[in-house]
C-alpha cells in the first residue's frame, strides 16, 4: 500500500467512526485499520485489522481490552501495540511505516490495573518458608536487649531453612515451623568468627544440610588484607554489590543481616531520612523476591520496642520482640512476642518462650512451656468466687482440699 492510499483508507475510517462515540478508545486502533461497525454501551467493534473479517474485532470503551471473535487475537494496548507489524505486513505497508505511532508508549496503566475481574486473578502463591512469620518478600525485624540471644535465634532460623533433622524431616523450633526449605545469607557485623562456628557446629550437630548457606563475617573479612573495607549498608556501593549478589543468584531466598547498627555504623538511626535509603533497598530486595530478616537492638525501654526511627515500623510485616527470661552461662532464655504481624494472628501471635542449652557438643533449643494446670485452677477458682461460690463449695468443685485456693501462690 502507499502512502497516498494509507491516508485515503485513514480517512474512510475516521468518517465512519463519526457516528460513534470514539472518543473512549484509543485513536491508535483507527490509526491501524480497524474500522468501527457498530457500538452498545460497553464495546464498539467492526473490521479487524488482522484478519479484515468484518463485525469480529471487539473493543472495551473502558479498559481498551480488545479482542477478534475470529482470529483469534485478544489482548491490551500495549499489545495491540506490540503486533503493529504484523498489521503492517498484513495491508502491505513498508516496515515500519506506522512506527510513529507506537515509539513512545511502553506501558498501559490503565488497561494493566486491575478492573472488575479482580477477584477472580489467579496471583501467585506468596510461599511460606517458615511459619507462622516467615513469607517469601517480606521483612522481619527482631529486636531485644543487647545480649538477651538474638544472634542464637537468627543463626537457627538460617540453620532451620538450609537443614533437616537426619530423619529427613523439617525443623522446629517450638512454635515456628519450617515449611520451606531454601537457601540463605547471613551478614554478621559484630560476632568473633571462632565463635560463631563453634555455635553453629554446635547447632548443627545431629542435622544435616539440605541447602546451600553463605556467611559474610565482618570479622573473617577484616582479617584479610585485600579487604580494605566492609560491606556496610550505609555504603551504596556495597548496598549494589549485596543487591547483584540476590539477583544473579536467585535461588537464594532469605537475607539475614546481624545487626543494623553494626551494618549501618554511622547512621543517625532518628534521622527518617538516613534510614529511608536503607528502608529503600530492603523494598527493592524485597522486590527481587529475597525475604529480609534484620536483627536490632531494644532501647533503653525494650517493652517500646526498639530504638530509632519508628519509619522503620512502617515498612516492615512482622516485628518480633525477645525479652531476656534468665541469665545464662552458656545459652540463652527469651520469650518471643509480636510487636507487629500483617499476615497472621490470633492463636499463632501469642507469646512463647524459647530456651537454648549447651550441652558440650551440642546445643539444643526447646520451647518452655508455662505451668499452665496450676493457673487454670486457679482461675476457675477466682471465676467461681465471683460467681458468689464460697470457698468451701469451690474447693469441692475442683475436687481440691478446702485451704487449696488460700495456700495458691503465684511462682
Ligand atoms: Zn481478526
Amino acid at each position: 500500500m502507499k502512502p497516498e492510499e494509507y491516508m485515503d483508507e485513514k480517512r474512510e475510517r475516521e468518517h465512519k467512526a463519526f457516528q460513534f462515540e470514539m472518543g473512549k478508545i484509543d485513536p491508535i486502533f483507527l490509526d491501524c485499520f480497524f474500522t468501527p461497525q457498530k457500538e452498545n454501551e460497553e464495546e464498539i467493534w467492526g473490521k479487524c485489522p488482522f484478519c479484515l473479517k468484518d463485525e469480529h474485532f471487539y473493543i472495551n470503551k473502558e479498559t481498551n481490552k480488545w479482542d477478534c471473535k475470529h482470529c483469534p487475537k485478544s489482548g491490551n494496548l500495549k499489545k495491540f501495540k506490540g503486533l503493529i507489524p504484523e498489521i503492517e505486513k498484513r495491508h502491505g505497508l513498508e516496515k515500519d511505516f506506522l512506527l510513529p505511532l507506537y515509539t513512545d508508549i511502553t506501558f498501559d496503566l490503565f488497561s494493566d490495573s486491575l478492573g472488575n475481574d479482580f477477584p477472580n486473578i489467579k496471583f501467585p502463591e506468596r510461599k511460606l518458608l517458615i511459619s507462622p512469620f516467615l513469607a517469601e518478600k517480606t521483612i522481619t525485624e527482631i529486636s531485644g536487649e543487647k545480649g538477651c540471644g538474638k544472634t542464637f535465634l537468627a543463626m537457627l532460623l538460617l540453620i532451620a531453612l538450609t537443614h533437616k533433622n537426619k530423619s529427613g524431616s523439617k525443623l522446629k523450633i517450638g512454635k515456628f515451623e519450617v515449611k520451606k526449605n531454601c537457601r540463605a545469607v547471613y551478614i554478621d557485623g559484630e560476632m568473633p568468627i571462632d565463635l560463631l562456628q563453634e555455635r553453629f557446629i554446635k547447632m548443627t550437630n545431629g542435622l544435616k544440610r539440605v541447602k546451600n548457606y553463605r556467611i559474610i563475617s565482618f570479622d573473617d573479612l577484616s582479617s584479610r588484607k585485600e579487604w580494605t573495607s566492609l560491606p556496610y549498608l550505609t555504603h551504596e556501593g556495597w548496598r549494589e554489590e549485596i543487591y547483584k549478589l540476590f539477583e544473579h543468584r536467585q535461588e537464594y531466598k532469605v537475607l539475614i543481616l546481624d545487626n543494623i547498627s553494626c551494618l549501618c555504623p554511622s547512621m543517625n538511626e532518628n534521622n527518617k531520612e538516613e534510614w529511608d535509603t536503607i528502608n529503600q533497598y530492603l523494598l527493592r530486595l524485597k522486590r527481587l523476591g529475597v525475604s529480609i530478616i534484620m536483627l536490632h537492638h531494644a532501647g533503653k525501654d525494650s517493652g517500646r520496642g526498639s530504638r530509632g526511627t519508628s519509619a522503620r515500623e512502617d515498612n516492615i510485616d512482622t516485628h518480633i520482640m525477645l525479652k531476656g527470661k534468665s541469665e545464662l552461662l552458656e545459652g540463652a532464655h527469651f520469650e518471643i512476642a509480636y510487636d507487629k504481624a500483617r499476615s497472621f494472628y490470633g492463636k499463632e501471635k501469642a507469646k512463647w518462650e524459647l530456651k537454648f542449652t549447651d550441652k558440650g557438643n551440642r546445643i539444643i533449643w526447646e520451647e518452655v512451656k508455662a505451668k499452665k494446670a496450676k493457673r487454670d485452677n486457679f482461675s476457675a477458682f477466682i471465676l467461681l468466687l465471683v460467681d458468689g461460690m464460697i470457698q468451701k463449695d469451690i474447693a469441692k468443685h475442683l475436687n481440691k482440699s478446702i485451704m487449696y485456693p488460700i495456700n495458691w501462690t503465684e511462682k
